[in-house]
């Protein structure tokens, strides 16, 4: 059996993983749980907290692994991880991402820049950061971020035995989904091979961020009676960017009839209008962009457009002013 390269003073090696609905980490976790118990012999845990199961909301994977001769009583969340795994780029910045993080931590994090640009944008005290462009790995394999995730944890921890995790890869997906072994060994053996690594010393750039246990805001004693929303029109914040997969719709104005279809269908009215005058005087809306910070990727209004005024594209292939703009010609 491997040994474990550093334990807390309770002897466990711990990982959280830092994800939202949909992108597979509560069974990335429950893969890796297994392979480090069942298969290479560890005493470990794993379990995940969500809210509601749904694409988007929080998720949140912790795993722990020990030597089997200490007995599993610590069922808490992960909060001095020895391993964070980051699954969007858009989380990176998040408040509290980081919590619990020090030198001897590893973070894994799902974007396309270098280790560098990655410690800036989570503003880092010290540790080691390992980025892995998971996104386009999972696009171009045609499967999910987690197996390219767990490639890459795999190679990093130093003592994953990336075998044990095929071999879970392989009996979750198990006879009915047998057609996605195959793609998804490969993401895995792509994770595990196409990560940068770089450690960073403390140099004073960025403060440490320990664990800090927020606790709950509202009660018993100071929620609003009926539930009532005390800040109207709040919905104007809401970000669904996490929630996309690596597809967004793209709007060819040109081809745009402003037919109205594509509105109708969207869940999330992502869609901007303004009024405008038509060649017989009358007022009428006019389709002007998509208002992508809303937009979860869902692609049915591509579907639902006859004009093929909107069309599927890869999200990293696409021109960031167009997703500035909203729209292209
Ligand atoms: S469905 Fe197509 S043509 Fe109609 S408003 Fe939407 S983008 Fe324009
Ligand atoms: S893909 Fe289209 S329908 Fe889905 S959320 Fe985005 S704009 Fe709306």
């Amino acid at each position: 059996m491997a040994n474990l390269p550093i334990v807390n003073n309770l002897g466990f090696y711990e990982i959280r993983m830092e994800s939202v609905g949909g992108f597979g980490a509560n069974l990335a976790g429950k893969i890796l749980g297994e392979a480090g118990v069942l298969g290479m012999g560890f005493n470990g845990s794993n379990f995940s907290s969500y809210g509601s199961e749904k694409k988007g909301s929080p998720v949140k994977s912790f795993i722990r692994f020990c030597s089997p001769d200490i007995i599993v009583r610590e069922n808490s969340p992960v909060i001095e991880p020895h391993m964070l795994v980051i699954f969007l780029e858009t989380m990176l910045s998040y408040p509290g991402m980081l919590s619990g993080v020090g030198k001897d931590t590893v973070v894994i994090a799902n974007t396309s820049m270098t280790p560098d640009q990655a410690r800036d944008t989570m503003k880092l005290q010290t540790g080691t950061v390992v980025t892995i462009d998971a996104m386009k790995i999972a696009v171009e394999e045609k499967t999910r971020v987690n197996t390219a995730l767990l490639g890459t944890v795999a190679a990093a921890s130093g003592f994953i035995d990336p075998e044990a995790i095929k071999e879970y890869i392989r009996k979750n997906l198990g006879k009915k989904y047998a057609f996605l072994i195959e793609p998804n060994l490969k993401t895995f053996d792509r994770g595990a091979l196409e990560f940068t690594s770089k450690f960073f010393e403390d140099d004073g750039k960025y403060p440490a961020q320990p664990f800090r246990a927020e606790g709950q805001k509202i009660g018993y004693m100071n929620q609003v009676i009926g539930g009532a929303i005390t800040t109207p029109g709040n919905s104007i914040h809401k970000d669904l960017t996490v929630s996309r997969s690596g597809y967004i719709p793209v709007l060819l104005l040109g081809k745009c009839t402003s037919c109205g279809e594509c509105d109708i269908t969207c869940p999330d009215y992502c869609f901007v209008w303004d009024k405008e005058t038509d060649k017989k005087g009358k007022e009428v809306q006019k389709l002007l962009s998509i208002e992508y910070k809303h937009c979860k990727g869902c692609l049915r209004c591509v579907d639902i457009c006859k004009f093929d005024a909107l069309v599927s594209r890869v999200e990293y292939e696409v021109d960031k002013k167009i997703i500035e703009d909203g729209y292209t010609d």
